[in-house]
């Protein structure tokens, strides 16, 4: 549920316990705009990679940790028979409904805080030369923006985010166009990046793009 993230406060004493020990890098960029394929790119090439993403996943997926709370407070309705989070159900809710959304995120919030440092302490000690926090609204949450030393943005035409959207995720163009409404622009990402990438164009160029920026994080 990655455009619930915007209040998640990254244990910021944990983390900001590593700061001058290893490089605490953010990556960022809008809905389908390819956060997961360059940060995928970037851990294949040596970097620790934490998805808060994935780990949001995670604890809203059969047996995940975030489910019997889910069902105390929103019903058995809103999971599945595999005991699952209904991911479309809640996204609609939520996004129609502030109050919903924020028992939402004290659900979850504190769960993906307590496994990103756990994540991050784990992958700190393993030797990795950087830390990459993959987080969707990063630029919205201002406790992040405290922790990292360096801001990554995945960038690309609104029009390829929904194309890429719609096709992934099954979903209606204007189902796609609301979340791009509810995040922040384009341009107020691209203002706060210290590095940028370009994802306009094919894999084979995002995979050419993740490896300079690997070396390029390498040096900080
Ligand atoms: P979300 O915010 O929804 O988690 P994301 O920013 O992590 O998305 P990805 O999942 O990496 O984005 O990419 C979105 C979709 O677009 C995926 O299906 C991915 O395979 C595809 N994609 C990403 N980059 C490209 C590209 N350059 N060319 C074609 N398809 C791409």
């Amino acid at each position: 549920m990655a455009s619930t993230h915007s209040n998640l406060d990254p244990a910021q004493a944990d983390l900001k316990a590593l700061k001058g020990k290893i490089p605490l890098i953010g990556l960022t960029g809008g809905i389908g705009s390819g956060k997961t394929a360059v940060s995928n790119l970037l851990g294949e090439l040596g970097a620790g990679v934490i998805d808060t993403d994935l780990i949001s996943h995670q604890i809203t997926a059969p047996g995940g940790e975030a489910i019997p709370m889910i069902a105390k407070a929103f019903g058995d309705d809103f999971i599945d028979s595999q005991g699952a989070l209904i991911r479309s159900k809640m996204r609609t809710l939520v996004f129609e409904d502030i109050k919903a959304r924020e028992l939402l995120e004290q659900i979850t919030h504190p769960l993906i805080q307590q496994e990103t440092v756990k994540q991050a302490m784990k992958l700190a000690k393993s030797g990795v030369p950087y830390l990459v926090f993959v987080v969707p609204l990063l630029i919205e949450s201002g406790s992040w923006v405290k922790v990292i030393d360096y801001l990554v943005v995945i960038d690309c035409p609104e029009e390829s985010q929904i194309q890429r959207v719609m096709h992934r995720n099954n979903m209606t163009r204007v189902e796609v166009e609301n979340i791009l409404k509810a995040q922040t622009s384009r341009n107020t990402r691209l203002a706060a990046a210290n590095s940028v990438i370009e994802n306009e164009g094919k894999l084979d160029e995002l995979k050419s793009a993740a490896s300079k920026l690997h070396q390029q994080l390498l040096k900080i």
